[in-house]
């Protein structure tokens, strides 16, 4: 890609698509948004990195602490490094070694969170990733999504080395999966029960589903919290945060070690205060209207050209599943059938609509996606929807 502007981007050989992917979830204001291009501009005239505090991190944190349920926040530079420096304040803060995870949770590249993760992993059908050596995942319990009976299975065997469950607030790196109604809740009570900590990842959900994220739909409070993406506003930021009590066993207050060169760096906080402050309630209510039309229309258009699918949501975020059953966990995801899928993207893309290019993933809207855009999405499902049928 060479360009963005508003809801489309343009790559190298000129021609231009609607973009449903808005960078995997951060740009909700769409390309290039004047208030945040002034930001960085104004951010950059000023030095990009003084390697201290800077007020735009404080503003930042105190962004992100008037919406979510977390007491104190710390900056670092992207989603991996938030769940990874959770892990370990959770495992230092409790003295315990094991993590559970979900099969088809994506939390980033982090080693110990590798096995059976969702996103690209998941696309490319790795079980787990070459580089990963077995002792780094040893520790870690890998689960099936939305099975709070193998929660409890997994507390009852080992529950005293268990530091942590984490788990995407409400899942959408295996396409959207949504937490059955109270398992957040009963993950929250387990955890207590057994003195692990709760960690909830709304890196992707963060700020993107609703000013508080899957919090502000669901009302669960986690011990920690991770946050990326949206509070960047396209550039390298993200953080983590909750209880103070746990927050304050990190360095330099206390003994668990977490740093970074550029974490918090004026311009990173300049475009990530700049799009939390317009991200105003229309802005989500527009992006809720954009995406209840054309998930509406995609699955309209399937069932006319009778493609098996279902569509699935996340408060703004859907996925077209190309199977009928109800998909609620990974095994549900993999069920489809994605050579449907396949010829379905690449009809959207060869008319002009840029979708995420796999099956396991959710699609992006931003505030910048107005009527001319979404016509031009709508207009070209009919083709893909047979497409997608001939590819049966
Ligand atoms: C994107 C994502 C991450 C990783 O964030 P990066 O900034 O890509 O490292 C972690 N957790 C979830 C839920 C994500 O969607």
């Amino acid at each position: 890609m060479a360009s963005g502007k508003g809801a489309y981007l343009t790559d190298v050989d000129g021609n231009t698509y609607v973009d449903l992917i808005c960078s995997w979830g951060p740009l909700i204001l769409g390309h290039a948004h004047p208030a945040v291009v002034e930001a960085l501009t104004e951010a950059a005239a000023k030095g990009t990195s003084y390697g201290a505090p800077t007020p735009g991190e404080v503003e930042l944190a105190e962004e992100i602490t008037a919406r979510a349920p977390v007491e104190k926040v710390r900056l670092v530079n992207s989603g991996t490094e938030a769940t990874m420096s959770a892990i370990r304040l959770a495992r230092g803060a409790t003295g315990r070694a094991k993590v559970v995870k979900f099969a088809g949770n994506y939390h980033g590249h982090v080693d110990a969170l590798l096995a059976a993760a969702g996103s690209g992993v998941a696309t490319f059908g790795l079980p787990d990733t070459p580089g990963v050596t077995g002792a780094s995942a040893a520790d870690t319990i890998v689960l099936p999504y939305n099975d709070i009976a193998a929660v409890e299975a997994a507390f009852a065997g080992a529950g005293d080395e268990i530091a942590c469950v984490i788990a995407e607030a409400c899942p959408a790196n295996m396409g959207v999966v949504p937490p059955r109604n109270g398992f957040n809740a009963r993950l929250k009570e387990i955890t207590a029960r057994y003195g692990a900590l709760l960690v909830l990842d709304e890196v992707l959900t963060g700020f993107r589903v609703g000013p508080s994220g899957w919090f502000g739909l669901e009302g669960v409070t986690p011990d920690l919290m991770t946050f990326g993406k949206v509070m960047g506003g396209g550039l390298p930021a993200a953080a983590f945060g909750g209880r103070a009590d746990i927050m304050d066993q990190l360095s330099p207050g206390g003994p668990v070690y977490q740093a970074g060169t550029l974490s918090g760096n004026p311009l990173a906080t300049a475009a990530g205060l700049a799009t939390l402050r317009n991200a105003t309630p229309e802005v989500y209510a527009r992006i809720d209207s954009a995406a209840a039309r054309v998930s509406a229309a995609v699955s309209e258009e399937l069932a006319a050209a009778g493609v098996p699918h279902r569509v699935q949501h996340g408060g703004s975020l859907f996925t077209v599943f190309f199977t009928d059953a109800e998909v609620t966990d990974f095994d549900g995801a993999r069920a489809q059938d994605t050579a449907r899928f396949a010829a379905f993207f690449n009809a959207m893309l060869e008319q002009g609509v840029y979708l995420p290019p796999a099956a396991f993933e959710a699609w992006f809207f931003s505030a910048a996606h107005d009527d001319a855009a979404l016509d031009r999405v709508v207009s070209a499902l009919p083709a893909a929807a047979k497409a997608a049928a001939r590819a049966g």
